[in-house]
């Protein structure tokens, strides 16, 4: 699915009708639409969405998806799965191919590696070594040590109105919210590839329907809108709901949080790659995370949305929040600017302390005689910091393997404790 973006302004209170006048007068809606993606409930924050398969139970895990040949010496201890130090690794019953996977863990001697997860049994994660060291948040959620933190709750000094005045959104007991009629606001940061946290939560607006419900965005260089709207229980055209690349890619499952309830965008943006005539030769590409689900993995962005600031694709931008006539509040904005840094190998926390990885995972895509003709693909977050993007893993191109696209998952042994471990197979991307 590809729409043209539509020209109108957003700030026109017209905007969605005359978007979506746009894109049927285009032919967009005609035979390209897809359909609504699915409700999925995301659970508490660090899940299970309601479409997980729970490997270690966050409440009261068992022993029953694991191999019983792998599982000696593993002991259940409350909601926690300890490994043994000396022991099988533990290898799930099931066969996964492309998915998302979420692990928490704490080592608990000094001197342990963090664990290396396998998936298909045998390409472990994390992927990179010798890079350097982040200190993480001291939640997933909190900005890590080489973060820029654009709203931490107490002022609007990092922000203006796209003209350059002063913003006039209100700060209120550590939120950010919008002051409908007062314009969009951007930040004085501008940024090309970045890793993007930002908190939201929508108004209760029970009388208002589609897009005049909780509706706001998030534009990445000012440019590209993830859209904010509450899409709980609340329907409208598939590619305008919450999470949507605004037109151009409807989120892979809606999993809104009810109204009022805080939410979080993780986002990895990689800018557009230009030559020297400033011509685009490389689209920008995202993955987005709702609520910890994610509902874009490495899309390729066609150009500006609607309400964009402007078209200078190749130029840095700054983030840009829509003031699209609703009180949406927002809160714990940061990004980490990716362009020109070191590989990052780790965003450890000390021994005992619990950690995360979240990873989304695209297995091989293989000829019939059993080539690769796609390699593996591999995002990991730990403790919320991007490790990598869309790293390509496993055997190359043209190679022949003599295994399924679908594996186990192999947790290692050592001294580690696990625990909230779950899984969730995920559906292509739209082309
Ligand atoms: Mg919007």
């Amino acid at each position: 699915m590809r729409c043209p973006s539509p020209t109108t302004t957003s700030t026109n209170p017209l905007a969605p009708l005359l978007a979506g006048l746009g894109v049927l007068l285009a032919g967009c809606a005609f035979g390209q639409e897809l359909p609504e993606p699915p409700y999925v409930d995301p659970g508490p924050p660090g899940g299970p969405p309601a479409d997980a398969v729970t490997l270690v139970d966050r409440f009261a895990p068992t022993l029953d998806p694991w191999r019983p040949d792998t599982t000696a010496g593993w002991k259940l201890d409350g909601k926690v799965l300890k490994a043994p130090a000396q022991g099988a690794d533990l290898v799930t019953k099931q066969a996964f191919g492309d998915v998302q996977l979420h692990v928490e863990f704490r080592v608990t001697e000094e001197g342990q590696s963090l664990p290396r997860i396998k998936l298909l049994g045998t390409l472990a994660i994390p992927v990179i070594d010798g890079g350097s060291t982040v200190q993480p948040g001291n939640t997933d959620s909190a900005p890590p040590g080489d973060a820029v933190v654009l709203f931490d709750g107490t002022s609007l000094d990092g922000w203006t109105r796209i003209d350059g005045r002063p913003a006039r959104w209100d700060v209120v007991k550590g939120i950010l919210r919008c002051k409908p009629g007062t314009g969009n606001i951007i930040t004085k940061e501008r940024f090309r590839d970045v890793q993007l946290h930002v908190e939201f939560a929508t108004p209760y607006m029970p009388q208002a329907k589609g897009q005049g419900r909780g509706n706001s965005g998030v534009y990445l260089q000012g440019r590209y809108e993830i859209q904010v709207l509450d899409s709980y229980q609340n329907k409208t055209y598939f590619d305008g709901q919450c999470g949507a690349i605004y037109h151009e890619y409807p989120p892979l499952v809606n999993v809104c949080r009810p109204p009022l309830q805080w939410q979080s965008y993780d986002i990895v943006f990689y800018a557009a790659r230009c030559d020297a005539n400033g011509k685009v030769t490389v689209y920008p590409r995202a993955t987005v995370l709702h609520n910890g689900v994610v509902i874009h993995d490495n899309v390729e962005i066609h150009g500006p949305t609607g309400g964009h600031l402007d078209e200078k694709m190749c130029e840095p931008g700054p983030l840009m929040l829509q003031d699209h006539g609703n009180t949406v509040q927002f809160r714990n904005i940061w990004l980490r600017h990716l362009t020109g840094k070191g590989r990052v190998s780790q965003a450890p926390r000390s021994v005992g302390e619990w950690q995360s990885y979240d990873i989304v995972f695209r297995a091989p895509r293989l000829g019939q005689d059993g080539t690769v003709q796609r390699r593996a693909r591999v995002t990991v977050f730990h403790n919320g910091v991007l490790l990598a993007h869309a790293v390509e893993i496993g055997p190359g191109k043209g190679a022949k393997v003599d295994r399924p696209a679908e594996g186990p998952v192999i947790l290692p042994a050592g001294n580690v404790e696990y625990r909230n471990v779950w899984i969730r197979p995920i559906a292509s991307p739209p082309k």
